[in-house]
């Protein structure tokens, strides 16, 4: 939508959902986090970390802002530069389509891709809409139809079939932003329980909130570690980031020595954690019976609880996937194949993943803004 609201010529937009920017009516529980005020390459995950970067700069977080400001739309900071509407996801939509209309873009929904060829001229496509098989054909052909996330959504994988065709390369595909599962349902007993938390891994570390579930562990700072995770691998869980937690605990010691260790760990961390913590990290006992050494491994064991997650929930839940067009078939500046002219990949089809928070969607706007100025003129 963006490309195609930017390119200004003869553009033909097929979508094979019945309304466009699904994903973005879903976003943000209904509000989008449409960008981040932070955005800048160091966000997003790639092969080549460098591709991001003409894009990002050439059309930024706050050109899109100022885009979103200049439709009336009203937004907000949630957290972390995370920018939200006020009210609504549908008038990030309302805007993209109304700036498509602006640029006399056709918009063809329910409209699927049954045939894709090159021909000498571009790109000659069979198209099905409500049973009726038409054609089209193409100097330049976008490709903007996103990875494998959320399959309910309309998502389909198609990006990729398109650079199998063409023989482009892809990088590992895998779902991303993601919970992570535990077979064996341990943190049943705590479902529902949110803290802040800091996740690492050898990778990554994110200081976001944490949330049990049925299955495993969610919230943003694991949907965050995901992206950096594999199967197999540790991440280290701490249970108190911000607070000073051996200095309280001794200061309490000294001021109520006869308060139980459970009832002082409750005060800084949910109950039903401490239940769950106790068997296993052995809390017994008042304050005064702990030793300096026992609260310092008390604290410890809070600060970096060694979990290995079995696996996902999949592209079930998935906000993105990981992977995908490999970045080194592509020009960064224009987004266009290095081996098959008038051919471009944009958005999420490509390998640049954002971390949560907007930089998907600010990928999203700056690589189609991207292949909309190499179009440009050439409608
Ligand atoms: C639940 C959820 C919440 C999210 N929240 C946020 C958020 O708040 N902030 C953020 O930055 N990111 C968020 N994301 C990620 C963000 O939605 C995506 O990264 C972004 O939408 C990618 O844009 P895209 O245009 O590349 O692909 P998409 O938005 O997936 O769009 C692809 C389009 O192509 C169409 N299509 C697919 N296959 C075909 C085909 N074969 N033929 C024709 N059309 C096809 C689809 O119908 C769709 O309209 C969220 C994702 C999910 C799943």
């Amino acid at each position: 939508m963006m490309c195609a609201a930017q390119a200004k010529g003869r553009v033909l937009l097929i979508d094979h959902a019945k309304a466009p920017g699904e994903k973005i009516r879903i976003s943000g529980g209904g509000r989008c986090n449409f960008t981040n005020m932070h955005a800048a390459p160091e966000n997003f995950l790639s092969q080549n970390r460098h591709f991001c970067k003409s894009a990002l700069r050439r059309y930024s977080q706050w050109d899109f802002i100022e885009l979103v400001a200049a439709h009336g739309i009203a937004y907000h900071e949630k957290t972390l530069g995370q920018l939200f509407c006020d009210d609504s996801a549908k008038q990030i939509i309302a805007m993209l389509r109304h700036e498509i209309e602006r640029a006399r873009a056709e918009l063809r929904l329910r409209c699927a891709v049954t045939e894709l060829r090159k021909t000498e001229q571009g790109f000659a496509l069979v198209l099905e809409q409500d049973g009726q098989t038409s054609t089209a054909e193409a100097r330049h052909l976008v490709v903007a139809t996103g990875g494998k996330s959320i399959p309910k959504m309309g998502a389909s994988g198609f990006a990729y079939d398109i650079a199998n065709q063409f023989r482009i390369p892809l990088t590992e595909t895998r779902a991303a932003l993601v919970p992570l599962t535990f077979s064996d349902a341990r943190f049943k007993p705590l479902a529902g329980t949110a803290i802040a938390a800091r996740i690492s891994n050898t990778g990554a570390s994110f200081n976001e909130g944490l949330l049990f579930t049925h299955r495993g562990l969610s919230g943003p700072s694991i949907l965050q570690i995901s992206s950096y995770w594999r199967e197999g691998e540790v991440i280290f869980v701490n249970l108190i980031p911000d607070i000073p937690l051996y200095e309280v605990l001794r200061d309490q010691r000294q001021a109520q020595g006869r308060r139980n260790l459970t009832t002082e760990l409750a005060q800084h961390l949910p109950v039903r954690l401490v239940e769950f913590l106790t068997e296993p990290l052995a809390l017994a006992g008042n304050l005064a019976d702990q030793s300096d050494t026992r609260l310092a491994e008390i604290c410890d064991a809070l600060k970096a609880w060694p979990l290995t997650p079995n696996g996902s929930e999949g592209y079930r839940t998935a906000e993105v996937t990981l992977g995908g067009i490999d970045t080194d078939a592509l020009s960064s500046k224009t987004m266009m194949s290095k081996t098959v002219p008038g051919l471009y990949f944009i958005g999420e089809a490509l390998d640049v993943t954002g971390w949560l928070g907007g930089y998907n969607f600010q990928w999203a706007w700056s690589s189609g803004w991207a292949a909309a100025q190499a179009l440009k003129g050439a409608l």
